[in-house]
């Protein structure tokens, strides 16, 4: 993002605009947290302004303040479509390819609005007037701080605006452990705590509300880890059978991938998970140093992501699709020794 750019959109927000955001299909806890934290920014600007998600998220994000008006495509499409129609800016937040947001695709692709991307996933397309893309920060939420730095307002940042991003940067950095966290992270989230955010509070809120059976699932998933310490690397899968005993509500499966990373010696951390009425088996890669899941999810699984998290899918059978994995790890004895 330039100086120059940076001035266009200051003029451009001077006047109340009719604004959409949107994050990808599936949005975790930085998509949630940044197009919120950016949506409270927003209207406190006095814009008229909607969040935008392809579809459900965790009930674990669902207590952040702003999440009520959160408009889902996929349950009110005619409402999003004549929102995205009628708007004259459009923000997209954390994702780098239109397609990250499923059938939104069509009606982004049409829309006349300005549209501002805000993103840390390697390779952006190239669909955005302006764009502030940078893989080196943990998080787009963290982004979405250094946006309002940009701009020249970090003083308007509230207890709201820094609850969300306080949420985004923790969910996306494993709670400040993974290698993308930097000092300037530590900064940021400091200032955002001095601005309201309740970190323990939130913690519990997205961490401690566990269902016995969200952990009876855990227990499952760990059972099922296998390890190819050949290959320095760790996987767990989950049928259908398996989520259905357990409950499984969507968020259920989420970080459990981390597990697998977390034996000693291993670097190469996948989980893969059967979603019989899709028809998919989609799955997570996690990677400790250089191995690159963003190749490996792109090259063999339709998927993408970043160096050391991504994510794919497969049209195989859940059986098929681990034999198709394993049969692969030997292509990478070079990179996984
Ligand atoms: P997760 O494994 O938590 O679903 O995703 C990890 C990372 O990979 C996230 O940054 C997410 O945006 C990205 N990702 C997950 N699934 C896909 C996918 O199917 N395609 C692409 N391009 N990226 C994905
Ligand atoms: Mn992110």
């Amino acid at each position: 993002m330039t100086n120059n750019d940076i001035i266009e959109i200051k003029q451009l927000l001077e006047t109340p605009k009719r604004i959409v955001i949107v994050p990808h299909k599936n949005p975790d806890g930085d998509a949630i947290g940044s197009t919120l934290g950016l949506y409270h920014y927003l209207i406190a600007k006095r814009h008229d302004v909607v969040v935008i998600t392809p579809n459900d998220y965790p009930s674990f994000l669902k207590w952040i303040s702003g999440e009520e008006t959160i408009i889902q495509h996929e349950s009110e499409v005619i409402k999003s479509k004549a929102l995205i129609e009628n708007a004259e800016l459009i923000f997209t937040l954390d994702f780098n390819a239109l397609n990250r947001t499923g059938g939104m695709k069509p009606e982004l692709v049409k829309a006349k609005a300005i549209k501002i991307l805000i993103d840390h996933h390697p390779q952006p397309e190239d669909y955005a007037k302006y764009v502030y893309s940078d893989i080196s920060i943990c998080s787009t939420s963290q982004m979405v701080y250094h946006f309002l730095e940009m701009l020249d307002d970090i003083k308007a940042i509230n207890k709201a605006i820094a609850t969300c991003l306080y949420v985004g940067i923790m969910t996306d950095t494993g709670s400040f452990r993974f290698a993308s966290t930097t000092s300037t992270t530590h900064r940021v989230v400091a200032d955002l705590i001095d601005k309201g955010a309740n970190n323990a509070e939130i913690h519990d809120n997205v961490y401690d509300k566990n269902s016995y059976a969200r952990l009876q699932l855990l227990g499952r998933a760990l059972n099922n880890l296998k390890v190819f310490q050949r290959h320095k690397t760790a996987y767990i899968s989950l049928s259908q059978d398996e989520l259905n005993q357990f409950n499984f509500k969507k968020g259920d499966t989420e970080g459990i991938v981390n597990y697998g990373l977390s034996i000693e010696n291993v670097v190469f951390a996948a989980i893969f998970i059967e979603h019989k009425k899709e028809g998919i088996v989609k799955i997570s890669f996690r990677s400790k140093g250089d191995f690159d899941v963003n190749a490996f999810a792109r090259n063999h699984f339709n998927g993408g992501g970043h160096i050391n998290a991504a994510g794919g899918r497969s049209e195989l059978s859940l059986i098929e699709t681990l034999d198709k994995f394993i049969s692969i790890l030997p292509n990478y004895n070079k990179d996984l020794k």
